[in-house]
C-alpha cells in the first residue's frame, strides 16, 4: 500500500492567491465589461533592461558554437557570476565572502523552501506574522508542525506578530527557537530593519545557538542609506545567518529565474551530542545532489546586471516602481488611511478603515473600484485588518487605481 506523507494533508486548502483568482474570476464573469486593475500579486511588470537582453542574446550565440557551447555547469553556479556578486553586492558594503560560500540557484522561493531540509525536524521555527507563506508551508511539509488551528496558525510554530503597535518589528521570542525566518525589506508589510534591530537578532541567535534565515529579495529597493542591505553587515552574523538574494524583483527575473544563497563557512549547526558541524558542506552536498545548476544564458544575463550600464538601467526601473509606491502612499494618506512601507520596498501596507476585515476590504475594492489588492489576513493572523498594494505596474494605471479608491473612500 502506497502511503501518503500526511504532513502534506495538514496544509490549508484556501491558499491566498488561488482564492484571490477565484473571486476575481467570479467578478469578471458577472461583470465582463469591467476594467479590472491588479495591484495584487508580487510580480514585476517592466521588461528586462537592454544590458541584460544583449548579454543573454550573446550567450545564446555562444551556445550555438562549438567553442562557446556550455553543457552542465557547476551546480553552485559559474565563477564569473559569483565573483560579480561578491564584488558588487558584498565587498562594496564591507563584507568579504569566498566563492565557495555562494550558491547560485533558480530562485529564492526554492532556496527558502529547500534549505530547511538539512536541519533536524525537531527544530522550532519562528516566523514574522504576517509572513511570506513559503517559509511556513515548507516546514509543515517537513513535519516540523502540528495541525493548523481555526486561526490558521500551525501548532509548534512560533508566530511573531508584526503590527502597527510594534512598528512591524517583532519582539524577540521568549521561548527557545532554532530557525528564525526574517524578511527585510519585508514582504508584505514593506518594513525594513536598521542595524540596531538586526544586531539584536544576531546577538539573540548567537546566545541561543539558533539560525537566522534572512530573505533579502527586496534589498535593491532600499532607498535609505542607513539601512543594511545584507545581514552580514552586522558583526558576527556570518556565524548564525544564511542569506537569500534573488534577481527576480531587482532585475525583473521572475520569469527568467536566477537567485543565490550565501552559506558562510563560519556557520555551525549541532549534532544531538552538541558537537558543532559546518553547514556549508552539507548544503553543498544537498545542492549538488538535487540541483543541476542554472543555465549559462541565465547566468550571463545576471552577470550583466552588475555592469555599469546594467546597474544604471536596473536602478531606473527600481526608481520607477518606487515612484509608484510614493504615489500610492501619498494618495492613501490623503484619503485618511494609515499607510506603512513603500519607502524602501515595492509594497504599501495599509490599515482598512472602520474595523473592516481584510477580505471585506478586498471585496469592496473589487466590486466598487474594480481593483485587486492582497488581503493582509492571507499572510497570517496578524495581517487581519491590513491590505497590501504592490507598486509593480504602470504609473498611469496606479494613478487610475488611486482615483478609483478616492471615489469610494
Ligand atoms: C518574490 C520573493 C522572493 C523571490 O522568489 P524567486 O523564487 O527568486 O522568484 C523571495 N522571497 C520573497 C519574500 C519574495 O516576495
Amino acid at each position: 500500500m502506497i502511503k501518503i506523507n500526511e504532513n502534506f494533508l495538514k496544509l490549508q486548502a484556501g491558499y491566498l492567491f488561488p482564492e484571490i483568482s477565484r473571486r476575481v474570476n467570479t467578478f469578471k464573469d458577472q461583470n465582463p465589461q469591467a476594467d479590472v486593475i491588479k495591484l495584487g500579486i508580487g510580480d514585476v511588470t517592466k521588461p528586462l533592461v537592454p544590458a541584460i537582453v544583449e548579454a543573454m542574446k550573446s550567450a545564446v550565440d555562444d551556445m550555438g558554437t562549438a567553442e562557446g557551447f556550455h553543457g552542465y555547469g557547476p551546480e553552485q553556479g559559474y565563477g564569473f557570476l559569483a565573483e560579480r556578486i561578491i564584488e558588487c553586492d558584498y565587498k562594496s558594503r564591507g563584507v568579504s565572502l569566498d566563492k565557495s560560500e555562494i550558491f547560485i540557484s533558480d530562485g529564492s522561493k526554492c532556496d527558502t523552501g529547500n534549505l530547511q531540509e538539512i536541519f533536524g525536524t525537531d527544530n522550532v521555527v519562528a516566523v514574522q506574522d504576517p509572513v511570506y507563506p513559503v517559509y511556513v508551508d515548507t516546514n509543515v511539509m517537513a513535519g516540523r508542525t502540528g495541525q493548523a488551528g481555526k486561526d490558521g496558525k500551525y501548532e509548534g510554530i512560533v508566530y511573531m506578530p508584526c503590527t502597527a503597535e510594534n512598528g512591524f518589528a517583532p519582539e524577540l521570542p521568549s521561548e527557545q527557537v532554532d530557525m528564525i525566518y526574517l524578511c527585510y525589506p519585508n514582504n508584505p508589510t514593506g518594513s525594513v530593519a536598521d542595524k540596531a534591530s538586526l544586531k539584536k537578532w544576531v546577538d539573540f541567535a548567537r546566545d541561543n545557538k539558533a539560525l537566522i534565515l534572512f530573505d533579502a529579495a527586496y534589498e535593491t529597493f532600499i532607498q535609505d542609506d542607513s539601512i543594511p542591505h545584507s545581514i552580514y553587515e552586522i558583526e558576527g552574523a556570518d556565524e548564525v545567518a544564511i542569506e537569500f538574494r534573488s534577481f527576480s524583483k531587482s532585475a525583473g527575473f521572475t520569469g527568467v529565474r536566477c537567485a543565490f544563497t550565501v552559506v558562510p563557512h563560519k556557520l555551525k549547526a549541532y549534532k544531538s551530542s552538541g558537537e558543532p558541524v559546518e553547514v556549508n558542506p552539507i548544503w553543498n552536498r544537498r545542492h549538488c545532489t538535487k540541483f543541476n545548476g542554472v543555465s549559462y544564458v541565465t547566468q550571463k544575463g545576471a552577470e550583466a546586471a552588475y555592469t555599469p550600464e546594467g546597474q544604471k538601467q536596473i536602478q531606473e526601473v527600481v526608481q520607477y516602481y518606487m515612484n509608484n509606491a510614493a504615489v500610492i502612499r501619498e494618495s492613501l494618506s490623503g484619503l485618511g488611511y494609515s499607510v506603512y512601507g513603500g519607502e524602501n520596498a515595492p509594497y504599501v501596507w495599509l490599515s482598512t478603515k472602520d474595523g473592516m476585515s481584510s477580505w471585506e476590504f478586498f471585496d469592496l475594492l473589487l466590486e466598487k473600484a474594480h481593483l485587486v489588492g492582497t488581503p493582509g489576513a492571507g499572510f497570517g493572523a496578524a495581517g487581519e485588518g491590513y491590505f497590501r498594494l504592490s507598486a509593480f505596474n504602470e504609473l498611469d494605471t496606479v494613478k487610475e487605481a488611486m482615483r478609483r479608491i478616492a471615489k469610494i473612500s
